[in-house]
Parts: structure tokens; C-alpha cells; sequence
């Protein structure tokens, strides 16, 4: 029998088997980056292990439908409402329009994406291309009597959703005490808890730049809607999962939850998925304290962006974690050491084709059980490891346990092509082979310091020796 794929459900708070709604398509939903400032390693973290979630469900067999948002209007500087929208507060400090403020950030956050591997959704959809959908959930929010007008905004008010709550498991109570911290707040907003759906152009945002005609005015819509709309309109009203950093859950999608189940009377999310945080040295993420490290920072210290994916992978989503440049830096080693012994394999296969089916099996096996079970991706590597080490597993085979696990863990291992070797260096390592073999090894040794001169290194396994170019092991300088 097929292995069951267990994923972990913030929504019931346990790991729960896993089966689309309409096998084989796996209906999932990212939030998308809000787009007013760059892409930095804790957005990567969160971004590689969406990845991760998906490459795991396509090796499982299913066929992902992958909807991501841009968020480049209506998010807010606090995620209650008050504050200033983030794209304008962008826009001032990098002296841009806020629609070049959202095309250099949405670029900026697709080239870290490119870098660390991680696929494209099948569709990327930005928030200010969907205003008409997001207008059209908000009447019916309106018609169904789940929505309120103030002289700033429109509301939907979440004591007439009797489930409010139930994602971040917080009562309405507790709510309040969560949002005592709001710099602005409309005097006629009922609960706290309540958000807007559509802010008008007036007061605080009398100058908004980015705004829209709607039934309610001049206006643009709240950040929670957007995601609801583009979710209803490309996957339809119930959705397998729905993944995040946990930081959203309180907020955010408790919102999401709320107007889209208030709107359709159906299950918004079958399961959430959430991301934990990076934090750097122990300290949260953030500009004033210099610890807020983009793809640029990760290559002017000559890092491999690959080596901060294989890092994420060491840590269950699940749990925070804490980044050092120094396990950076033992990670790159990792790496390297990694695609070293695919080169040795792909020499070593050149004479030895031989395959075991039984052991490939074996392994595949174990590393599908961490894998399929709540992504348990340290302890898949830790089946990598073992096999790359492992003495018993032709090198055909391991070569091909490696590619197949690839799938899923993203390092472009299978990408990596065995470098050309002179005939001339070819003869003298057979040379050495015979000089050895007749116990010669002192001329042996003065071979191997031959071909060493000319660039190439001379590795001797159980499997026989190895050439490699010495350029292959490239040295990160930091
Ligand atoms: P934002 O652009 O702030 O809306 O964030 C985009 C995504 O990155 C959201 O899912 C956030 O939860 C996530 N995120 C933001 N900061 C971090 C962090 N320090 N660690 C992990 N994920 C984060
Ligand atoms: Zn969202």
C-alpha cells in the first residue's frame, strides 16, 4: 500500500493524512511577498519550504495548481488597520512611484526566488489587477449583512462570523487585548477585530496614489480581501492548502477565513500550512538592527544562494531558526562536499554501470517516509548522507537515489556534469593504477604529484580511482 502523505493542520493542531479534494490536482494557495521593500532571507526560508511543500506533493504523484498573490496595495504598516500602506511608505523612502516601487521589488523577489530554486507558481497573480474581483466578494459580503460603513471605510464586522477565532484558536476577548497597541483607529469601528475591506480616500488617505472607483467611493481595498478574491477566482471556493509564515495567523487568515467562508457558506482551507521564523543571532529580522541580509548580501560574501536553501532544509518548518553566518558556512561546505561526490560518481559510473534495484528500493523508501511525513526534511537528508556514504550501493544506483531525491529537495544536483579530462592525464592515472599494483608506490605517488600540477586530483575509493579537476572545488572566501 501507498505510504500516506501526513502534513500537520494549524487549522485542527494536528498532523492529519493528506488527500486532495480532487486527486490528482493538489489546489494550493501561497501568500505572496508585499512588494514595498526587498526579499530577505527569512521571506527565503518561508518561500523554500512552499517550495519544498510543493516538489514534495508532485514526487508523491499529485499535480500541484500553485496560486501566488504580489501584494501591492492596502497592506498596512500595522496588520490591524492603522499605520500607512506600505507600498506609499516604499515609494518615499526609495524616492519611486509606488507602481516602480512594486515592479523593482516584485523583480527583486523573483531573482532571489530563481536563485534559491525554487519553482514558479502556475500563477502569480498582483492585487491591483484583481480590484474588480476583490469589489465584487465585498458586495456580497454587504448583501449577506456581514459588512458595516464608516465615513472611512467598510467593515466587515467578525461578531457576526460565529467562527472568528478558530484559526489562531484566540476568543474575540483575547482579540482585544492584541489590538490595544493601534496608532490610529477609527472612532467608529465597532470591535477592534473588526477590518477593512475598503479604505476611501479621505482623511489619512486623502492622497493615496493608487485608488479605484467603487460603490462605497473613491477607495482601495483592505490587504486581507485580495487574497480571498485571487483564491476563489483561480482555484475555487475551497482550497487543499493554504501556506504562510506564522505570523499571518492571528490576522491575516483568520480574515481570510472569515469573509470567504461568510461570503461562499463553505470551507475556505482544508489545511493550513505555516511556516516559523527566522530570526538572525537570536534577534528578530529588521533594518535598524543590520541583520537584514537579501540575495546580495548572501553573494557579496561569495555564498552559493543553494547553500541557504540546503540550510532551510536542515530545520523542520515548523520550528524557528536561528541563522548564523557561521552555519551558513558549514553548510556551503556541505554542499560542496555534495556535488564533489556526484563527480565522483559520474566518473566512477563511466566503467561501472552495474545497478541493485532492491537497494535503490530500500533507500527510496526510507527517505519517502520522512519526506511524507510533515516534511521531515533533516532526517531525509540525513538518508542522502547516507547514502552518498554508504558502501554497499553501486554508484549507478546511488547516482540515481541522489537525482531521484533532488526532486525534492531542490539543489540542482542532477545538474552537475563530470568536467572533461585530458587523454594525457587519463594515461597517467592508468599508469599509476599499475605502478601501484605492483607496489610501486613511490613512482605512484610521483604521478599523482604530476597530475596534481596540471589541475587535476587523484582520489582513491573502494570503488577504484576518481580524476577530478581541482577547479570543481571552488572555495568560499569568507
Ligand atoms: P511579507 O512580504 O511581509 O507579507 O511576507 C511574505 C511572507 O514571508 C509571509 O508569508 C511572511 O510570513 C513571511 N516572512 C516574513 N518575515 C519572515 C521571517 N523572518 N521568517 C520567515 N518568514 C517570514
Ligand atoms: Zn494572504
Amino acid at each position: 500500500m501507498k505510504k500516506k502523505f501526513i502534513l500537520y493542520n494549524t487549522l485542527t493542531r494536528k498532523k492529519e493524512i493528506f488527500e486532495p479534494l480532487n486527486p490528482p490536482v493538489v489546489t494550493l494557495y501561497t501568500c505572496g511577498p508585499t512588494v514595498y521593500d526587498y526579499t530577505h532571507i527569512g521571506h527565503m526560508r518561508t518561500y523554500t519550504n512552499n517550495d519544498v511543500l510543493r516538489r514534495a506533493l508532485e514526487y508523491y504523484g499529485y499535480k500541484v495548481n500553485h496560486v501566488m498573490n504580489i501584494t501591492d496595495v492596502g497592506h498596512l504598516t500595522d496588520d490591524a488597520d492603522s499605520g500607512e500602506d506600505k507600498l506609499e511608505k516604499g515609494a518615499k523612502k526609495h524616492k519611486k512611484t509606488v507602481w516602480e516601487v512594486a515592479e523593482y521589488f516584485t523583480d527583486y523577489f523573483f531573482k532571489t526566488m530563481h536563485a534559491l530554486n525554487i519553482k514558479r507558481p502556475t500563477v502569480v497573480c498582483k492585487a491591483t489587477d484583481h480590484v474588480k474581483e476583490m469589489i465584487e466578494l465585498i458586495k456580497k459580503l454587504e448583501e449577506k449583512g456581514y459588512t458595516y460603513e464608516t465615513d472611512e471605510a467598510i467593515y466587515f464586522d467578525v461578531s457576526k462570523f460565529k467562527d472568528y477565532g478558530k484559526l489562531s484558536g484566540q476568543s474575540l476577548e483575547e482579540k482585544i487585548v492584541g489590538a490595544r497597541e493601534e496608532v490610529h483607529v477609527d472612532p467608529q469601528k465597532k470591535h477592534p477585530a473588526d477590518f477593512s475591506l475598503w479604505f476611501k480616500r479621505v482623511g489619512r488617505f486623502k492622497n493615496h496614489t493608487m485608488h479605484w472607483d467603487s460603490p462605497w467611493g473613491d477607495g482601495f481595498p483592505g490587504w486581507h480581501i485580495e487574497c480571498s478574491a485571487m483564491s476563489m477566482k483561480y482555484l475555487g471556493e475551497t482550497i487543499d492548502i493554504h501556506a504562510g509564515g506564522e505570523d499571518h495567523i492571528p490576522v491575516h487568515h483568520e480574515n481570510e477565513i472569515a469573509q470567504s467562508e461568510a461570503a461562499t457558506d463553505k470551507q475556505f482551507v482544508r489545511f493550513w500550512f505555516h511556516n516559523a521564523h527566522l530570526v538572525v543571532d537570536g534577534k528578530k529580522m529588521s533594518k535598524s538592527l543590520g541583520n537584514f541580509y537579501t540575495l546580495d548580501d548572501l553573494l557579496k560574501r561569495n555564498f552559493d544562494p543553494l547553500s541557504a536553501r540546503l540550510l532551510f532544509l536542515q530545520t523542520h518548518y515548523r520550528q524557528q531558526l536561528n541563522f548564523t553566518w557561521q552555519a551558513l558556512k558549514s553548510s556551503q561546505n556541505a554542499l560542496e562536499n555534495l556535488r564533489d561526490k556526484v563527480q565522483e560518481l559520474l566518473f566512477l559510473v563511466q566503467k561501472d554501470k552495474s545497478e541493485d534495484k532492491k537497494l535503490f528500493e530500500k533507500y527510496k523508501k526510507k527517505f519517502q517516509s520522512f519526506v511524507f511525513d510533515d516534511l521531515n526534511m533533516p532526517r531525509a537528508l540525513s538518508v542522502l548522507w547516507e547514502v552518498v556514504d554508504s558502501p554497499e550501493i553501486p554508484p549507478k544506483t546511488k547516482l540515481d537515489l541522489i537525482y531521484d531525491f533532488d526532486q525534492v529537495l531542490g539543489l540542482k544536483l542532477s545538474q552537475i556534469k563530470l568536467p572533461e579530462i585530458p587523454k594525457e592525464i587519463l594515461k597517467l592515472a592508468e599508469e599509476r593504477k599499475k605502478l601501484r599494483k605492483n607496489k610501486k608506490f613511490e613512482e605512484a605517488d610521483k604521478i599523482r604529484e604530476e597530475i596534481r600540477k596540471k589541475g587535476y586530483e587523484i582520489v582513491d575509493t573502494e570503488r577504484g580511482y576518481v580524476i577530478k579537476a581541482q577547479s570543481a572545488k571552488r572555495k568560499s572566501q569568507n
